[in-house]
């Protein structure tokens, strides 16, 4: 398992309203491109960056472009192309998410009024971002001028290349000026992307994280959206489903841990259940630890402190009650369980509210891996809300 670093966004140097912002806007940790590619970026030398959708890519390579940009000259300074228009939206969106109003942004895509995104030229952006045919257009009615360009970025250039987009990326680049950074983000690396690096880079250097996995590939990882008042119920169905050989079920607090414990007991009508958390005397957890290995205890359910500590080779399921405070607590109540597992494949379950999102996605940075939602047959974890108001209208409730 690779470790992680304690780097944070104001270790990089970058400007102090950039690193206020993106605390504002909930990004606590860098992601592992992130932490590859902006230190790079940031010296100006060009660099090819390897890594999948959904990875923290876009900060990756805005934010230190950003970094470079001079705010009080009003031309385009920054070119990103994209393959498609809904993608080059998406990076649009996050990059007024990561400059907090302090750039001006134009966006360049077919399928959307052309005088617009002239007049935002005209009103001096200072980075574009849009598909290549676009850009060819407004470069052709000259209302986008690349002579003031100090960094071009191909976002998934591999994409871009199936596309067919070759022709226009290169006419493109022939109108940026010779001195620039050339940024090249794509999550694989075939012949013509590496042709199009070689031939309009200068000594890229390259940043590789498309198999990186912080937690270990053995180990299939998934969230389920859960009701706070359907979390038990919830409990009980994928307990039904998954089967587990042996489970450790983690909490966030030591009361929640009993309390767990109390009801699962009596409702499964088990022994093989225990609690373990650091109000037990040392005894009783011995205790625990030891029916957990002879493979008495199908069910653990524990706390972080104690969960850490547990060196279990039959663990065949994390289920995470509570989404862990900490994004290290992921890593260390999933990750250790992971390379315990002797168990075949196993699972780690995350159950998150719906006002969780935000938790989510930083774990989901810190282990580089976008998770996918765990389903149950026949049971919702989540009811949406117009749903459960109409339901209590329709009983006159
Ligand atoms: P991307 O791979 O650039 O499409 O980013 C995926 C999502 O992760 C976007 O919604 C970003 O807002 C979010 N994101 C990117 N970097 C971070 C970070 N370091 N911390 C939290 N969220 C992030």
């Amino acid at each position: 398992m690779q470790l992680l670093s304690d780097t944070t966004f104001a270790a990089f140097g970058l400007n102090e309203k950039t690193v206020a912002n993106l605390a504002a806007k909930g990004y606590e940790v860098p992601s592992p491109i992130q932490a590859e590619l902006i230190p790079i970026a940031l010296t100006g030398r060009d660099c090819i960056g390897q890594a999948r959708t959904g990875t923290g890519k876009t900060a990756a390579f805005m934010l230190p472009s950003m970094e470079r940009l001079d705010l009080s000259l009003p031309a385009v300074q920054i070119l990103v192309l994209a393959p498609t228009r809904e993608l080059s939206e998406q990076v649009m969106e996050e990059s007024k998410k990561l400059c907090g109003g302090r750039i001006r942004l134009a966006l360049g895509v077919g399928g959307r009024p052309i005088h617009t995104q002239i007049r935002q030229l005209e009103n001096g952006a200072q980075a574009i971002v849009g598909t290549p045919g676009r850009i060819i257009d407004l470069l052709r009615r000259g209302v986008l001028k690349l002579d003031k360009l100090k960094i071009v970025v191909l976002d998934e250039a591999d994409r871009m290349l199936d596309i067919g987009f070759r022709p226009d990326i290169e006419r493109i680049l022939k109108h940026c000026p010779q001195q620039r950074q050339t940024l090249l983000l794509s999550a694989t690396m075939p012949e013509p992307v590496e042709k199009l690096a070689r031939r309009y880079m200068i000594d890229p250097q390259m940043v590789d994280l498309s198999e990186d996995n912080v937690v270990v590939d053995t180990i299939e990882q998934f969230y389920i959206t859960v009701d706070e008042n359907r979390k038990r119920a919830t409990l009980l169905r994928v307990i039904a489903q998954e089967k587990p050989a042996q489970a450790i079920v983690f909490t966030r607090t030591k009361r929640g841990a009993d309390k767990l414990h109390e009801i699962f007991s009596r409702r499964l009508k088990s022994d093989r259940i225990a609690a373990i958390h650091g109000d037990l005397p040392q005894s009783r957890r011995d205790r625990v630890i030891r029916d957990l290995r002879a493979g008495k205890l199908r069910l653990l359910i524990a706390t972080d402190v104690v969960g850490r500590g547990i060196d279990i080779s039959g663990i065949s399921h994390i289920i995470n009650y509570d989404i862990p405070e900490f994004c290290d607590d992921y890593v260390h109540r999933v990750g250790r369980t992971g390379r315990l597992c002797s168990a075949g494949n196993g699972r780690a379950i995350t159950f998150v509210r719906s006002d969780q999102g935000g938790e989510l996605t930083n774990i989901e940075m810190r282990i580089n891996t976008v998770l996918p939602e765990y389903r149950i047959d026949g049971f919702e974890a989540s009811v949406p809300r117009e749903r459960t108001q109409r339901k209590i209208r329709k009983f006159g409730v």
